[in-house]
């Protein structure tokens, strides 16, 4: 067995299947993952579906109760995780704009063949890119078909690795039935409500596996709301950039308390706190076993700077005992780096001037 499957693994009926003039087994196992609790999170991971990359997630935590306030407050450290798929996402919309040309393609010699009798000189070679355009219509649509389950795959992993590694123990998303189309249908707007759907599928598997919830919260007004200091009171004004603050766009938040920031990233704060403080109403499907919280329980998220990480002297100082690292050819010299800078070059055109002719 592959050291892949785990030794606890049960196994289900194979599957025999020819692919590419091969056979092939496919066998399928399952193996026992604890329900992991959707209430009860201290830390939780928000992403947003967003209009500049795929993914735009931020982690925050719920801190203890303070006397008045029944479920204390959100605090987030600052870091804001991204899935940028722009690249693929440029492939992908290249990919069904030449689906299409193909399609019309095909539609165009299926219209003119009716017109020709079989003896017509012409017919075969109609007949051949008839079928040759709808052989290459199919391919460029499985295509697409793969590309789209390697990207929700790889936008899954990534969100679940991210929660994994900041010690969230929930996800929350947006719902994607209460998702209004935003924005300009630009960019990474192109990726299609299928790819979402995918990936949100991708999440709830690979997250299970981890033990990590995974949560859908309403995506009503998400991105309308400053994340700071508005609960409901004063809608972001959105701009093109953070250096264009007069130009009209989307990227870009802005609100008159002083917040700055990404647009999708300040969503993602908003999505994050209605998770971390609606956990109460958390409901689960029970055909499904999908878990969604429908009331929207507001809150602000404060900015908490995170413990500053030790100097790379210190941690090198505590991994090795000694505190300046030195060559054991140079031992009690001068303790540095062990090599002296090299001098950069003088500065040269990379691009000469062509000779005179
Ligand atoms: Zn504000």
């Amino acid at each position: 067995m592959p050291p892949h499957v785990p030794a606890h693994a049960t196994w289900c009926t194979p599957t025999l299947r020819v692919a590419a003039h091969r056979l092939r087994v496919d066998l399928p196992f399952t193996i026992p993952v604890p329900t992991a609790s959707a209430v009860g999170h201290r830390v939780g991971l928000g992403l947003d579906w967003g209009v500049n990359t795929l993914l735009t997630g931020t982690v925050a935590r719920l801190t203890d109760p303070l006397d008045g306030h029944a479920g204390g407050r959100v605090v987030s450290d600052g870091r804001m995780l991204r899935y940028d798929a722009s690249a693929i996402s440029a492939k992908l919309h290249r990919l069904r704009a030449h689906r299409e040309r193909l399609a019309a393609k095909r539609d165009h010699y299926a219209a003119l063949l009716p017109g020709l009798r079989t003896p017509h000189p012409q017919w075969a070679d109609l007949h051949n890119r008839h079928a040759r355009a709808a052989i290459e219509h199919d391919r460029v649509c499985a295509r697409i078909r793969r590309l789209n389950h390697a990207l929700a795959w790889s936008a899954a992993r990534w969100a679940v690795d991210q929660a994994i590694a900041t010690g969230a123990g929930v996800i929350y998303l947006e719902d994607l039935a209460t998702l209004q189309a935003r924005g300009h249908r630009k960019g990474n707007a192109r990726l299609s409500g299928q790819v979402r759907g995918l990936v949100v599928a991708a999440i709830r598997h690979l997250a299970a596996k981890a033990g990590i919830a995974v949560v859908t919260v309403s995506a009503r007004g998400t991105s309308k709301y400053c994340p700071r200091c508005g609960t409901g009171t004063s809608a972001l004004q959105h701009v093109a950039a953070p250096d264009r603050p007069n130009r009209a766009g989307w990227k870009w938040a802005r609100c008159t308390c002083g917040l700055s920031a990404d647009r999708d990233w300040a969503a993602a704060e908003r999505i994050v706190a209605r998770g971390l403080l609606g956990q109460a109403h958390t409901r689960t499907d029970p055909a499904t076993g999908h878990r969604t919280i429908t009331v929207v329980v507001e809150g602000n998220v404060s900015r908490a700077r995170r413990p500053r990480a030790e100097a790379r002297r210190v941690r090198r100082a505590n991994r090795t005992g000694r505190d300046t690292f030195t060559r054991p050819d140079r031992a009690g010299s001068t303790p540095g780096k062990g090599r002296p800078t090299p001098k950069r070059p003088a500065h040269q055109s990379h691009r000469p001037c062509p000779p005179p002719a």
